[in-house]
């Protein structure tokens, strides 16, 4: 149904994709997983059209939507996109949100569109917030909105990009529901996202992505229990994590705190590496990016994963909006405590990854 020839995407300093090529059959749930800048979401980008690709194509149902001129609405049409931050819009009502796609693009009826516009909402279980605000819901149900929102397109084909990091955990279940059921219902879709029981929960195939493409192709039960090449079975291994995603100056530090202290104990992290952890956790966010945070504009997405095979642990934070220089003499107490504890360290101008050391090694 989609089949996706010799992608590449090049950005002036990097290149995430420089070889994808692969069919996508009617009905898959495809889970993309892999480390973070192998350009899981630069992809779902392309196949929606939000990033044109370098070279190749994508061809849906026969069409080539990545040739010159091909109309944005038909596209529409064919893919729907589920974002992280559900951009629904916030001066219409829930209904209006869900019907807004249908009447403008495809010209349906407004009765027409109001009434498959209401049977989605009940499948997602917001049938009584049809008349609410946005701003009236939860982030599980504005995820559930948008989901309905973008069902109502009958897309060939639904992405969804992150859809459950920016909730708070108690409302992710909610919209993994939501996920699973259509995955039953026999949609095509494909999912990127960092929680790997959702990977695996919703897909009947797995991209691991890295060194440019898709590094390994299989089953949940292969990529996750069996994986067959080198690095995916490392990154496998390296299955816990944490991620947050602070979009606010009154985002919630201290249950922060609790949940790397709880990581490390779950993950039988020696206390001595646990503390560093927190430590470059504490001057990353608190000495060198929340200074430069600004509400309703800046986010940071935060990772720490630990790998059992290697025994180390990664710190990543991405941030967006704010105007970090990670070198300016501000930075330099706290950047000289996490070179205390890191063995590598890889930045851009809105991006770093820590390696922290290990405290084993070190000791021999
Ligand atoms: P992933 O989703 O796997 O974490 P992304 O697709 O977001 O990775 O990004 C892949 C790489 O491309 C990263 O190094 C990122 O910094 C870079 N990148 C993404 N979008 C842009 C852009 N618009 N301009 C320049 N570089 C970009």
């Amino acid at each position: 149904m989609i089949e996706i020839k010799n992608l590449k995407k090049a950005y002036e300093n990097v290149t995430p994709i420089e070889n994808i090529t692969c069919t996508i059959n009617k009905g898959d749930a495809i889970s993309i997983i892999g480390p973070s800048g192998t350009g899981k979401s630069t992809l779902l980008r392309m196949i929606n059209m939000l990033e044109r690709p370098t070279s190749g194509q994508i061809i849906v149902d026969g069409e080539d939507i990545t040739a010159e001129g091909y109309p944005l609405n038909k596209l529409r049409e064919k893919v729907g996109m589920v974002f992280q931050s559900f951009n629904l819009f916030n001066h219409m009502t829930v209904i209006e949100n869900v019907c807004y796609g249908p009447i403008v693009i495809k010209h349906m009826k407004k009765d027409e569109a109001f009434d498959k516009g209401m049977q989605l909402l009940n499948m997602v279980g917001l049938a009584n917030f049809a008349f609410s605000y946005p701003g009236n819901l939860s982030g599980g149900q504005k995820q559930r909105a948008a989901i309905a929102r973008t069902l109502a397109m009958d897309p060939e084909i639904i992405l969804f990009d992150e859809p459950t990091s920016a909730l708070d955990p108690t409302k992710v279940a909610e919209v993994e529901s939501v996920i699973k059921e259509l995955k039953d219902q026999g949609y095509t879709m494909m999912l990127v996202t960092h929680d790997m029981k959702l990977a695996e929960k919703m897909a009947n195939r797995v991209f691991y992505l890295d060194e440019g493409g898709i590094y390994e192709d299989g089953t949940p039960e292969q990529i996750f229990r069996k994986p067959l090449k080198e690095k995916t079975k490392v990154f496998i291994k390296r299955l816990k994590d944490i991620n947050c995603h602070i979009d606010s100056t009154s985002y919630d530090f201290p249950a922060l705190r609790a949940q790397i202290d709880q990581f490390a104990y779950k993950n039988e992290i020696p206390y001595e590496e646990a503390k560093k952890n927190m430590a470059i956790v504490e001057e990353l966010v608190y000495g060198i990016l929340m200074p430069k945070f600004i509400d309703g504009q800046s986010s940071i997405d935060l990772n720490l994963s630990y790998s059992d095979l290697l025994k180390d642990t990664r710190i990543t934070a991405e941030w967006k909006n704010m105007d970090v220089n990670l070198t300016s003499p501000e930075n330099k107490i706290s950047m000289d405590i996490i070179n205390l504890y890191e063995n590598s360290i890889k930045s851009n101008e809105n991006y770093i990854r820590i390696k922290v050391k290990d405290v084993n090694n070190e000791e021999k």
